[in-house]
């Protein structure tokens, strides 16, 4: 018999092994921040060597890209090919009402936060350095396992940025404008979408954001939310169960098109600049600011710093100069990491509300093919039957229960 010692051990053993990866890349950030910091002290690099010291990190960022476009144009079309043309249809449009309106909800909570924050209006936020970082990458084509390379490759990535940076006095300028951000994420990921989710699938959201920690981690350090494609699928599926028939088809377009995070992002830095700019904004801009935002989120790709390219929309549909999205792009490395986090969970709750709201048509198909393994004639036979056919077309829909459906079938079959 095992004592309770024993028994701890071994429940500790099993609780690292199956999460044996987040710990390692929870680790392995934190190790590269330590290390970014004591190599940006103490040592001198040149340029060359700064690219050197990020090289392992790049190998990461390359491999996921190397992944992003066979995975996203597989998956999709496994996604669709498990489903019929009219369930994915009604799938598909759930899955476009929840990205639409969790976009919309995002802006007008940014909208809100901005306005009421007022970042720009400070005096301080006023003398902001005109300073961007545009990111170097070089091309490397590996065979290494991905899913064991992730936090080696973190550490280096986070650990060459930390080097990058060369002026910490910028923070503390956007200090104002980085707090609305974050907090507008931090309300949307705790407070709006769990509460969606909540209301639609009656499960502990924060459960389900648990299930998703890998992913969430992952995101925030490769500022992705395509190249965090594989993870996310893993966690949907693994640790939250949800159908591979819904995470195949939604969670390749939620990575595509739906960004609350960078929609969100998008209206606070526009209206952020018009507060620099002094440049006031009537409600038509502010209307004008939420339609751009949400479409410029959808039209950035799953990529860094995509939201702040599509801001030139955003900040030319209202009349401010789109050349000055280089006030913000000093702090967006930061930034992004945390709105592509948001924009992953987004996803990942969106494939959890739309399994709930498909369930009827997976079981339908569940069943009908569970009738067609046990017999491929059985449907067919169903069908022609006059007293099935009623208990089948109720209203069109195929309302046959699987113990009637099998009991038939199996009389059908002497
Ligand atoms: N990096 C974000 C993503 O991959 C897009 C953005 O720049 O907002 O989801």
């Amino acid at each position: 018999m095992m004592g309770i010692k024993e028994r701890r051990a071994v429940n500790v053993k099993g609780l690292l092994r199956r999460n044996w990866l987040l710990i390692a890349t929870i680790l392995s950030v934190l190790i590269g921040i330590s290390l970014g910091i004591v190599v940006r002290e103490y040592v001198s690099l040149s340029h060359l060597h700064k690219q050197y010291f990020g090289f392992p990190g790049e190998i990461l960022m390359r491999m996921l890209k190397l992944v992003i476009l066979p995975l996203i144009i597989s998956s999709m079309i496994t996604g669709v090919a498990a489903l019929d043309s009219e369930v994915s249809g009604k799938i598909g449009l759930r899955a476009v009402i929840y990205y639409f309106s969790t976009t919309i909800i995002a802006v007008i909570l940014g909208i809100i936060l901005v306005m009421t924050i007022k970042p720009g209006v400070s005096q301080e936020a006023e003398n902001i350095d005109r300073a961007g970082t545009t990111p170097n990458v070089t091309t490397v084509d590996t065979l290494l396992d991905l899913l064991s390379y992730m936090p080696f490759g973190i550490l280096f990535l986070i650990a060459a940025k930390i080097i990058e940076v060369e002026d910490w006095e910028i923070f503390r300028k956007m200090g104002l404008y980085m707090v609305t951000v974050l907090s507008g994420l931090a309300i949307h990921s705790i407070i709006c979408l769990p509460f969606i989710f909540f209301i639609i699938v009656r499960k502990n959201p924060y459960t389900f954001t648990l299930g998703m920690a890998q992913a969430l981690v992952t995101a925030l350090m490769i500022s992705s939310s395509s190249a965090t494609l594989p993870v996310t699928f893993r966690c949907a599926e693994e640790n939250n169960r949800i159908d591979k028939r819904i995470t195949r088809f939604v969670l390749p377009v939620g990575a595509t098109i739906n960004m609350d995070g960078t929609a969100l992002y998008e209206a606070v830095a526009a209206i952020f600049i018009a507060q620099l700019n002094d440049y006031p904004l009537d409600v038509g801009q502010i209307v004008t600011i939420s339609i751009t935002a949400t479409v410029a989120s959808i039209g950035a790709a799953g990529v860094p710093n995509a939201g702040l390219v599509t801001m030139v929309i955003v900040l030319t549909a209202v009349g401010l100069p789109a050349s000055d999205v280089t006030l913000i792009v000093a702090v967006d490395w930061l930034l992004d990491r945390f709105r592509t986090m948001v924009n992953v969970l987004g996803d990942a709750y969106g494939a959890g509300i739309v399994q709930k709201l498909s369930k009827r048509e997976l079981e339908r198909m569940d069943l009908i093919s569970d009738v067609d393994v046990a017999n491929p004639f059985a449907l067919e036979t169903t069908l022609d039957d006059e007293e099935c056919e009623k208990k089948s077309y109720v209203n069109g829909g195929f309302t046959v229960d699987k113990t009637d459906a099998i009991s038939f079938t199996e009389t059908s079959q002497f």
